[in-house]
């Protein structure tokens, strides 16, 4: 019985310049693996691993997406926003008291907020 020929040295065999060049395009234009052995008729796996001798660069998995940091819905901000006084005055600030959880305010400035203002002023 003869020796079973190298697997690898038996893939590599397949490999010319041409389909190293439709490879690298098949890859730049970011199809997967899958879908370039497939139109080079070639196994998945040789793909892959011309790919990496060839040291393409590897693609990020659509699976895989950094995470987002949300920010700016619901942050709580670290003193009361209230303003004292008109934006633009040179004495023009926060009011800078600890806020109520959960709350832009103080809770002084919280129920000014959060209260109606009160229409019964012409008695
Ligand atoms: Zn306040």
């Amino acid at each position: 019985m003869a020796l079973p020929h190298d697997t690898v040295e038996t893939m590599e065999t397949i490999w010319n310049a041409e389909l190293i060049d439709r490879l690298i395009a098949l890859w730049d234009e970011g199809l997967p693996t899958a879908e370039i052995g497939r139109r080079l008729a070639i196994s998945k796996n040789a793909v892959i691993g011309k790919a990496h001798r060839l040291a393409l660069t590897p693609r990020p998995s659509p699976l895989k997406r950094p995470p987002t940091r949300r920010r700016g819905l619901g942050v709580q901000p670290a003193i009361c926003t209230w303003p004292n006084g008109h934006p633009g005055d040179k004495d023009f600030k926060f009011c800078g008291e600890k806020p109520v959880p959960g709350k832009p305010y103080c809770a002084k400035h919280a129920a000014m907020a959060y209260l109606r203002p009160k229409t019964t002023t012409a008695a």
